[in-house]
Order: C-alpha cells, then sequence, then structure tokens
C-alpha cells in the first residue's frame, strides 16, 4: 500500500512500539489467570497491578477505584445504568447533553424505555454547554449528571469543573465520558469532583477493547458483568492482562510528555487549519478556537457532501472522517453538528481531521492542498454550486 497519512485519530489511533512491546510478552510468556496462586499467575497480577496504578496516578485517584473494562463503550453504559439501577430510590432522572458519544446516548435512550426520565442540555454554536439550562434541569429526583470531557467530532472541552462543583453542591452523582480527552489534557478527579469517569486506550496509542471506568470510593454503583470476583467484585471476567499493561504503557508515554506532545500537534493543527481556511473558499471551523482538543479539526465545506470528500482524500492516501465515526455509513447529518445549529446541508459538507505526534508539516501541506482541489472539483461537478454561482452574478 502506498504512504498512508492517518488523520483519524479520534476513530482510533496507531498503538505505540512501546505499548506493543509492553504487551508481547504477556501473550505466551507470561500468560498466567492474574487470579491463581502461582507465580506464573502472580506475574500477570503484579502487571495489572502496576498498569492501575499508572492510571491512578494519572488521575490523582486510587488504584482501586480504577476498573478495568472491554473499553469505553462498556465503562459508559456501566456507569448510567448501575447508578441509575443504584440509586432510583432517590429518583429516576438523569441529566446529559444532545452532545454526547452514541455510547452515552443510546443508553439513555435504553434507561428512557426504562422508565427513566433524561433531559439533554443544549449546547451554544461552539459546542459549549449551556450551564445555565443543565442548572435549571436539576430536581430533587435528579440522581446523575453525565457530561463528557471533550467532544469527539468538534473537539470541545466542557465546563467540566463547573459542572462538577454544581453536581457537588447538589449531591447528584457526576459522570464524565472522557475518553477523548484522557491522555490529552491534565484530568484531576478531586479538583474536578468527578465522581465517574469513562476512557479507553484505543483513543492514546493503547489496543484495542480495554477501557476503565473510575468509581470514586464511597460511590455505590452495582456490579456491571456477573461472574467472577475480578476488579473487586464489580466487573467478573479473567482480566485482559496484555490489553491492561499496553494501556498502562500508554497512559505513562502519554502523561510523561503531554505538554510537549500537545504544543506540537496543536502547531500542526493551528497551520492546516489556517492553511485551508485561507485557500478554500465557504470553509468554516466547527467548534471553539480555544477550548478545543489539541489534535481536532472540523471543517463545513458548503456545496458538497462530506461522503465523496472522504472517498477522494482516501484516493490520495489521507484517512478522515466526517462526523463521527459511528454515523458514517448512515444518512443521517451528525447529530453534533445539528446541536451547534449547522443546516442540514452544512452538516453533510463536514470533514473531521484528528492528529497524531507523528503527522509531519509536509503532510499538512499536501493535506491543505488535496482539500483544496478536491473541493473545487466536487463543487464543479454541484448543481446547488451552479446555482449559488448563477444568483450571485
Ligand atoms: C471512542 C469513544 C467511545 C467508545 O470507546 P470504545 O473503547 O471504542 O468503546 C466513547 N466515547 C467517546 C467520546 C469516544 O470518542
Amino acid at each position: 500500500m502506498d504512504k498512508i497519512i492517518y488523520l483519524d485519530n479520534a476513530a482510533t489511533t496507531k498503538t505505540s512500539p512501546e505499548a506493543l512491546a509492553a504487551m508481547l510478552p504477556y501473550f505466551s510468556e507470561h500468560y498466567g489467570n492474574a487470579s491463581t496462586i502461582y507465580r506464573l499467575g502472580a506475574e500477570s497480577k503484579k502487571a495489572v497491578t502496576e498498569a492501575r496504578d499508572t492510571i491512578a496516578k494519572s488521575l490523582g485517584a486510587e488504584s482501586p477505584e480504577i476498573y478495568f473494562t472491554a473499553g469505553g463503550s462498556e465503562a459508559d453504559n456501566w456507569a448510567l445504568i448501575a447508578a441509575a439501577e443504584s440509586y432510583e430510590g432517590k429518583g429516576k432522572h438523569i441529566i446529559t447533553s444532545a452532545v454526547e458519544h452514541h455510547a452515552v446516548l443510546h443508553t439513555c435512550r435504553y434507561l428512557e424505555k426504562r422508565g427513566y426520565e433524561v433531559t439533554y442540555v443544549g449546547v451554544d454554536e461552539k459546542g459549549i454547554l449551556k450551564v445555565e439550562e443543565l442548572k435549571k434541569a436539576i430536581r430533587p429526583d435528579t440522581i446523575l449528571i453525565s457530561v463528557m470531557f471533550a467532544n469527539n467530532e468538534i473537539g470541545t472541552l466542557q465546563p467540566v469543573a463547573e459542572i462538577g462543583e454544581i453536581a457537588r453542591k447538589k449531591s447528584i452523582l457526576f459522570h464524565t465520558d472522557a475518553v477523548q480527552a484522557y491522555g490529552h489534557v491534565p484530568i484531576n478527579v478531586d479538583d474536578l469532583h468527578i465522581d465517574m469517569l469513562s476512557a479507553s486506550a484505543h483513543k492514546l496509542h493503547g489496543p484495542k477493547g480495554v477501557g476503565f471506568l473510575y468509581i470514586r470510593k464511597g460511590v455505590k454503583i452495582r456490579s456491571f458483568i456477573h461472574g467472577g470476583a475480578q476488579e473487586r467484585g464489580r466487573r467478573a471476567g479473567t482480566e485482559n492482562v496484555p490489553g491492561i499493561v499496553g494501556f498502562g504503557a500508554a497512559v505513562k508515554a502519554a502523561f510523561e510528555g503531554m505538554e510537549e506532545h500537545s504544543a506540537k500537534i496543536q502547531k500542526l493543527r493551528d497551520y492546516l487549519t489556517e492553511k485551508v481556511l485561507n485557500e478554500v473558499p465557504f470553509c468554516r471551523l466547527n467548534g471553539d478556537r480555544e477550548k478545543r482538543l489539541p489534535n481536532n479539526i472540523n471543517f463545513s465545506f458548503d456545496f458538497i457532501e462530506g461522503e465523496s470528500l472522504l472517498m477522494m482524500l482516501d484516493m490520495k492516501g489521507i484517512c478522515a472522517s466526517s462526523g463521527s465515526a459511528c454515523t458514517s455509513g448512515s444518512l443521517d447529518p451528525s447529530h453534533v453538528l445539528l446541536a451547534i445549529g449547522l443546516p442540514h446541508e452544512r452538516a453533510h459538507g463536514s470533514l473531521r481531521l484528528t492528529l497524531s505526534e507523528e503527522n509531519t508539516l509536509d503532510e499538512m501541506d499536501y493535506v491543505a492542498d488535496a482539500i483544496k482541489e478536491i473541493v473545487d472539483r466536487l463543487r464543479q461537478m454541484s448543481p446547488l454550486y451552479e446555482d449559488f454561482i448563477k444568483r450571485r452574478n
């Protein structure tokens, strides 16, 4: 295959060589079950403990507050469903945002069918949660607020500290889906009053199929997978030792040089953003300029279809996304882009580019030129564009 320019790191990342190297011995050498008492198993247990300690430290949490799961979706499902069922004695009302990942939104729909009430708080045109609206939504029977740390489509960072404080004052549980933010921006669960937090290894150069749910000590939510006594009896199933070890290694690397990595990626991001905004007419950047993940770009191009753009970028070896990975393949425009007020046509013409440290300035030039050429070509074929030009002249 020709060279690939990978700009879809919000969908998944390449497992780093360090994470892979850390994992390999746990497949065929240290393959013991971590719950056994012989030495082979003890090695696995030790490795899991080390990864758990690394992760706990990265959040300012205690090791027993970290529960490994099979990814971000499982952590989100667990947090919402188990919190709802464990606290229903207090009430059956949940507050979330209109721009959550489907792992949260579809779980809320599931809970609604089971008699819970969910309020979906809106966002402004930059994608930032309307905190006043959130405050007004709180009722005596509200048991949970779940708002994501950073949005997976437009990269907007939410006012998590403010939300945490509101939740704490009202004694309401606060969960945050930090899958996009964890390992990319600093997070301290105590400073931010976070009670539960979801994360996933494959979004920060770890392996796929492993994540965790942080559950603050004292938060009594039921177990999610029933069976063995793993994860202190709250999440049964033989530990995914290689996955957990790879996760730990990825976290270590992400946190060690976070500021440096972010600065480097942000520079590439801003370069590409400016270049495209300057060179491609009828194009805008979605999301907030400042309160944004360091690696996220989301453009809307008038008069074109995001799907055609993606296919033509792929021909040039560029991997990108329109809307979120989960919605591509369906014709519905992204719920996030609609929530920030984009009309349907403009939401359809959107392009998400999410960078990593492996990208280079040369690639940014190549990508900007490719976008310019393809958008131009697609517009030449667009009756909407033809119409617009005719009317304008
Ligand atoms: C990717 C993602 C998830 C799902 O995580 P998986 O590990 O793929 O299940 C959940 N929330 C957000 C914000 C994500 O970006």
